[in-house]
């Protein structure tokens, strides 16, 4: 293929190449992380116990525990509903492995069901064909930040009494319904990793209506100790603990909170933002034969855009994904792939013999998807660039 591709030693469409995440992070976030370096207090405490409050406030849940990762988050909620060897879990294959690992963890086995076409979200029409005397819980993954559809999944939980865990990583400020996710199941899982809607560089939270529950997350976070640091070494608190529970050690920190408390107040606008730049990229691919958008609000969720995947027709393309991703690599633009299905990796080829077709809709959208950068940090400029770069592709690569 001769073209003006920069793949083919044609000049790119920027200078400087243009990542494919960034987070954003204002002197506000600066001047707290100071601040609380100067406290003295750096591992959780008042910050910690401030950015909880906040999150509750924000979401509507009762109920918020800080910790250092949406893995730990995930770890958490499964042991804290009693989940572990023997057990089954029901969740989708087009996830990141935090999702499928977790439930490995407990010992129990994750249950991959198919995504939907039309959301790339768990299938809810085949949930109930999965269930088995073992199934303790359903994990849905809110994917690119549009949250799948709870209602039926929520009446199955119910009919089969199993618990439902959202893998929220994507839909910090998403809503479903009349409602924030974080407050429409038993538990919800949020990641603030850097690349994440708002970030605290590394942490996670876990909101919940239930309070036994929390009590007994909260427990659990701190190596399954009665009672957590902050009671322990405040004026209030005694020397005295008990371990009541096999625990881990997964907190957040006060210097994580300084962070999170602050990009919690922007969590709106950076979700406007992301959505501005989604309607533009809309309006944009959206003359292309060969370009399927990615799924919009549905009718009961917003979509917030933690990720704008493009799903490509190839058989209207002269080249393959893979070679479109370097292409536009070429033209300076960074791209990424989510996800390459759980069951597609040899860990879990090997342990549970899966492979090529156990999933057909999550590996044929897997193998025809780029996620292109989208985050508030981007300038319009940046868009434009993206943009172009993608229309010079098409350009000469459509047929
Ligand atoms: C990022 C991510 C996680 C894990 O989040 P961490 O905070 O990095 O542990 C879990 N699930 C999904 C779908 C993710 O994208």
């Amino acid at each position: 293929m001769s073209s003006d591709l920069a793949l083919d030693g044609g000049k790119p469409v920027r200078d400087t190449f243009l990542p494919f995440a960034l987070p954003s992070v204002g002197e506000e976030e600066i001047q707290e992380v100071v601040e609380t370096l100067r406290s003295g207090w750096l591992t959780a405490g008042p910050r910690t116990k401030a950015f909880e409050e906040a999150f509750c406030a924000y979401t509507g849940a009762p109920h918020a525990l800080a910790v250092n990762s949406c893995t730990a988050a995930l770890h958490l909620c499964l042991l804290g509903f009693h989940i572990g060897p023997g057990d089954e879990v029901i969740t989708t294959p087009l996830t990141f492995a935090a999702t499928a690992n977790t439930i490995m963890m407990t010992g129990a086995k994750p249950v991959f069901v198919d995504v939907e076409e039309s959301t790339y979200n768990i299938d809810v029409s085949l949930i109930e064909q999965a269930i088995t005397k073992n199934t303790k819980a359903v994990l849905p993954v809110h994917i690119a930040g549009l949250p799948a559809n709870m209602e039926p999944i929520l009446k199955l939980a119910e009919r089969y009494d199993l618990r439902v865990i959202e893998d929220a990583a994507h839909a910090a400020g998403a809503r479903h319904g009349d409602l924030k996710v974080g407050d429409i199941s038993d538990a919800t899982c949020f990641s603030f990793y850097v690349t994440k809607t708002i970030t605290t560089g590394e942490g996670g939270m876990i909101t919940t209506r239930n309070q036994q529950f929390a009590d007994r997350v909260r427990m659990l976070s701190l190596h399954g100790l009665s009672r957590d640091a902050w009671n322990r070494y405040s004026q209030k608190g005694s020397w005295y603990y008990e371990i009541v529970d096999l625990g881990y050690k997964y907190n957040m920190t006060d210097i994580a909170a300084a962070i999170g408390l602050h990009q919690l107040r922007r969590i709106d606008e950076f979700t406007r933002r992301r959505r501005e730049i989604a309607r533009r990229y809309d309006e944009a691919f959206g003359k292309y034969e060969a370009i399927i958008l990615p799924p919009r609000d549905s009718s009961v969720s917003e979509h917030i855009y933690h990720l704008y995947t493009i799903r490509l027709r190839l058989d209207r393309l002269s080249i393959t994904r893979d070679r479109f991703i370097e292409a536009l690599r070429a033209e300076n633009i960074g791209t990424s792939v989510h996800f390459i299905p759980v069951h597609l990796h040899p860990f879990y080829r090997k342990e549970f013999g899966l492979g090529r077709g156990s999933f057909p809709v999550a590996e044929a959208i897997f193998d025809s998807i780029v996620s292109v950068p989208i985050y508030p940090g981007m300038s319009n400029g940046d868009v434009v660039d993206v943009v172009a770069a993608v229309e010079k592709i098409m350009a000469a690569a459509s047929r």
